[in-house]
């Protein structure tokens, strides 16, 4: 006999689901700010994992999606619900599934699935899927149709190829974060291979440069923070930077010209990216994980005079989101975080705006009731 699971439509598969409801928070417009919204998650398949979600941390792609900010590449589908920093412990399983079992400490990131077929997903990089990965919100459901919603709720499901293992050693709330700041450091700090006797800048000190910072000394490296905010200076250090530029100082910058091996830049906002490419040694990469909304201009002399790169990296695959977790386990590295009950998540985003957090939210979904 045929199996009646190959000749269902999609439609039709997408109505058989079965499904329940969970309590999570959601944008219902650009302008509206976000509430508690009753969704649904599928019951578990073969391969599928439940979480019960303990913390999610608030990453600034969050605030572009409810406010629909990236309209013109990734617009929003409203409600909206966001979060893709999602720690928290397993408790339903498919009856395939191999890698967990019920009680275990679970992780989720940017992405719940993608193609696996292009030469990416095949490599292990189904952060560059082709077609496109299925990432953690806002994108089509190929489950329950319409978007797929993220960790601002009580429960998630997703399949246990693109489900993290959580280092049992280190504060929960604290590896939230991991998940899309950790691994979007992570990453360019690996693909370069940053380590002992390299000099090595970090750009800005917010979610993501706070990572760039612990990272990059727990690799060995010379860490140098630049910042245009001398308040700074200290918590830099205290984060693992040995030294610390304010990058408005010409005269300081100047200094240090021809004598990086690698920069991270993880600024957002429209900068002079020619300052720091004239910083790096011949043969030296800089590396963007900021976006900035408008085109950054590149002198191309910089690059030319010294066989000078520059690249951009964004988060990182499954199997290296596992090895950074791991290597965080290992160093014992953390986010620095405020933790924060989702009622509180509006406010959040005003103060995330003004960059007055040290240096990520995390909610503590505990207080979704
Ligand atoms: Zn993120
Ligand atoms: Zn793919």
């Amino acid at each position: 006999m045929a199996n009646t699971v190959d000749v269902l439509t999609p439609e039709q598969s997408v109505a058989m689901r079965g499904r329940t409801k969970t309590l999570g928070y959601a944008a219902h417009s650009a302008t509206s700010p976000l509430q508690p919204f009753s969704l649904e998650r599928r019951d578990p398949g073969l391969h599928d994992v439940q979480i019960e979600i303990a913390y999610c941390g608030v990453c600034h792609s969050d605030l572009h999606t409810v406010r629909n900010e990236w309209e013109n590449f990734m617009p929003t589908v409203f409600p909206a619900v966001p979060g893709h920093e999602i720690v928290g412990r397993v408790s339903k399983l498919g009856k395939e599934v191999r890698k967990f079992k019920e009680g275990d400490l679970a992780a989720v990131g940017c992405m719940v699935d993608s193609c696996r077929k292009c030469e990416s997903c095949k490599a292990g990089l189904e952060n560059y899927c082709e077609p496109g990965a299925t990432y953690t919100y806002n994108s089509p459901d190929p489950h329950l149709g319409g978007v797929t919603y993220g960790g601002y709720s009580q429960r998630i499901v997703v399949d246990e190829n693109y489900v993290l293992k959580v280092p049992t050693n280190l504060e929960l709330a604290a590896v939230a974060p991991l998940l899309c700041a950790g691994i979007t450091t992570y990453s360019p700090l690996r693909h370069w291979r940053v380590g002992k006797g390299q000099k090595v800048g970090v750009v800005g000190l917010g979610g993501l440069g706070h990572m760039g910072v612990k990272l990059a000394h727990a690799f060995g490296a010379e860490v140098t923070l630049f910042t245009t905010s001398p308040n700074k200076k200290d918590d830099a250090r205290r984060l693992g930077a040995h030294h610390v530029i304010i990058s408005k100082d010409q005269a300081e910058m100047e200094k240090h010209l021809r004598s990086f091996d690698f920069i991270l830049d993880t600024v957002s906002a429209q900068h002079d990216i020619n300052a720091y490419l004239m910083l790096l040694k011949r043969d030296g990469a800089m590396v963007l994980v900021g976006a900035p909304p408008t085109p950054l201009p590149v002198a191309s002399f910089a690059l030319i005079m010294a066989r000078r790169s520059l690249a951009g990296s964004g988060i990182g695959g499954i199997p290296e989101t596992q090895e950074m977790l791991d290597f965080c386990g290992e160093h014992r590295v953390t986010a620095d975080i405020e933790l924060i009950p989702i009622q509180k998540i509006n406010e959040a985003y005003e103060r995330l705006l003004r960059s007055d957090v040290k240096y990520r939210f995390v909610i503590d979904m505990a207080s979704l009731k």
